[in-house]
Order: C-alpha cells, then sequence, then structure tokens
C-alpha cells in the first residue's frame, strides 16, 4: 500500500490534511478535518470502506456534528499526493455520485459526506457488481438485453464470452440492415 507519508494539501479548499491511522486497516487516510470534511484515499484504500458492512466509526467519530466549510465541486481538482490534474467519475453503475479520482497515482477524493451516500447505495459488493452488469445490460438492444436477462447472468459472475458473442451477432445484423437499406433504394 502505497501510503503518503506527507502533510496532503486539500484538493476542494487548500486547507492542510490531517492524516488518521485506521485501526482495523493498518493504514492511513487523509481527511481534512479543518476545511471542507473531504477525504483523499491513496491507492487501493478506498476498497475497504465502500461498503455498508465496512468500519467507518473512526470517520465518523472525527467528523461527526462538525462544521464543514463548503467547496465547490465543479471544479477541476489536482492530486493532493502527485499533482496530476483529477477526474470526475460516478462512483457506481447509478451515476447520482461523482467522485474525484487521479488516474496517474489511483488516489481518490471525496467531499463531506459522499463516502456515507456511496456506502447507503446498496446492500453488498454483489449488489454492487449486478448492478454495473445491470447497466450494461440495459445499453443493449432490448431483444439481447431480454436474452442475457434470462441467462441468469444477473445471478453471478458475467460471462464475457456469451456478451462477445451477443455482440459479434449484433454487428452482423446492423451490417444486414446497412446493406438492406442500400439496396432498397436502388
Ligand atoms: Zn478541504
Ligand atoms: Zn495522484
Amino acid at each position: 500500500m502505497a501510503d503518503t507519508k506527507n502533510e496532503l494539501t486539500c484538493p476542494a479548499c487548500g486547507s492542510k490534511m490531517e492524516k488518521v491511522l485506521i485501526k482495523h486497516t493498518g493504514f492511513n487516510i487523509d481527511i481534512c478535518l479543518n476545511g471542507c470534511g473531504g477525504i483523499f484515499f491513496d491507492n487501493r484504500e478506498f476498497k475497504y470502506f465502500d461498503e455498508k458492512a465496512e468500519n467507518i466509526k473512526q470517520i465518523e467519530k472525527l467528523t461527526a456534528g462538525k462544521e464543514f466549510i463548503h467547496a465547490s465541486e465543479s471544479l477541476i481538482r489536482t492530486c493532493p499526493a502527485c499533482k496530476s490534474k483529477m477526474v470526475k467519475n460516478y462512483s457506481s453503475a447509478n451515476k447520482t455520485i461523482e467522485i474525484d479520482e487521479c488516474y496517474i497515482c489511483g488516489g481518490k477524493f471525496l467531499d463531506n459526506q459522499e463516502l456515507q451516500k456511496i456506502r447507503a447505495e446498496y446492500e453488498t459488493e454483489e449488489d454492487r457488481s449486478n448492478a454495473v452488469i445491470e447497466a450494461f445490460v440495459m445499453s443493449l438492444p432490448e431483444v439481447y438485453a431480454n436474452e442475457v436477462r434470462q441467462s441468469g447472468l444477473l445471478k453471478g459472475k458475467i460471462n464475457w464470452d456469451y456478451v462477445d458473442t451477443q455482440r459479434e451477432t449484433l454487428a452482423i445484423e446492423e451490417k444486414i440492415i446497412d446493406v438492406e437499406e442500400f439496396t432498397s433504394h436502388e
């Protein structure tokens, strides 16, 4: 785990962030306790906190009832660990919560309360990954979407071979339609 040792500057409000040792994981996370309440997670740290069953008691104890300053969420932010530009991404297939991610070092920054919102979205890790599959299925044409649903894919791991076959069939049928349109105009 690439735990940052340096004191970090909050990418949202510019305050100095505080390192908090999370006892049950053994690593530090950086929280903007004297500014906006945002949290920075180093590469791979976030996955220990994003599910409902995981322990965030220490974080909640430090932030509960505190008045944090409001930070604009629309500005492009700079990664506090490696100074690269961060990218705004939805945290899940629900597309409701946008977080800032650094593609260079893998860091993630969450505004105040975003962690709690992300945790409230799904009951389990399985529900979360099923939502990703469902979002993919929804992007398919209706006829294939139904077929994928009936195949039971949503209950377990996605079968990429099956999906690739569907995509190939789809590509072939699109070509046939193109040809038919072309010939019907003659
Ligand atoms: Zn801040
Ligand atoms: Zn970075």
